[in-house]
């Protein structure tokens, strides 16, 4: 798919900054999407500007804070971490989301990833299994000025996906279950994208795409490839059982 009408990757030159893009700290952003995003392959002008836009250091606890534009993931409390930004921009990257799109994160941890979906998506909807985590999260994401009409949040098992608000054009799933979730499939739109780890924490996992394609008959259809190497925190709850 071609992204030939997209302007040049430069903000201030070409896509306009978004209401909510911060200037705090934006040249350590910069630096960072230079450095290991821009050079590691990702050139999606949009996910590029998404990520010079959020400011990942009011995502991470106070005190790693001078560290939060370094390419590598960070605890953030409750044994859960901050995936590394490289890794949030190629998972965006390969999820294509339209500004048009309705997108779904399992796994809301810092509240980082679902602040660069609503840089990119029409409304963002995130699920979070520990309450105490989802708390940090929903803080953080309202702190940097992403309101609930942006990103919707929810503590739930994220296995079985947010029903009343599917289909989705966009899934991305931050914790890996061992086998893809029956209702993340159900859950996409023809057409749609889910970006997913699967695989069990004690090798690397795999990060797999899976598209939807047109049913056929009632039958739904879809394909699937496998992407990189990744290591995510397990999927928790119904996941475990499988
Ligand atoms: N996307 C996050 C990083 C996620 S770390 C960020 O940008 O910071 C993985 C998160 O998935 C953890 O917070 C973990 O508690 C959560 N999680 C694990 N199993 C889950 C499930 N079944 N449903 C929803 N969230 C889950």
């Amino acid at each position: 798919m071609t992204r030939s009408t997209e302007p040049p990757p430069f903000a201030g030159q070409g896509e306009p900054t978004g209401p909510s893009c911060s200037s705090e700290r934006e040249e350590e952003r910069h630096q960072l999407v230079e450095r290991y995003i821009r050079r590691e392959g990702i050139d999606d002008p949009r996910v590029l500007r998404a990520m010079r836009c959020v400011p990942r250091h009011r995502f991470v606890p106070k005190a790693l804070s001078t560290v939060a534009y370094e390419d590598r993931p960070l605890p953030i409390g409750f044994g859960q971490t901050i995936s590394q930004p490289f890794i949030v921009a190629a998972m965006s990257a390969a999820a294509k989301p339209e500004r048009t799109d309705r997108c779904l994160e399992i796994g809301t941890g810092s509240g980082y990833q679902a602040a660069v979906l609503a840089e990119l998506c029409q409304v963002t909807y995130s699920i979070e299994y520990l309450p105490e985590v989802a708390q940090v999260g929903e803080a953080n994401l309202r702190g940097a000025g992403y309101g609930p009409d942006r990103v919707k949040l929810r503590v739930g098992d994220g296995y079985q996906g947010w029903t009343e608000a599917a289909p989705f054009q966009v899934i991305l799933v931050t914790a890996a279950p061992q086998t893809v979730p029956r209702p993340l499939l159900d859950q996409l739109a023809v057409g749609g994208r889910l970006v997913i780890p699967v695989g069990s924490q004690s090798v690397t996992q795999d990060l797999e795409l899976w598209l939807r394609k047109p049913d056929v008959g009632k039958e739904p259809v879809y394909s699937h490839q496998d992407l990189m190497g990744v290591r995510f925190v397990p999927m928790r709850g119904r996941s475990e059982a499988e």
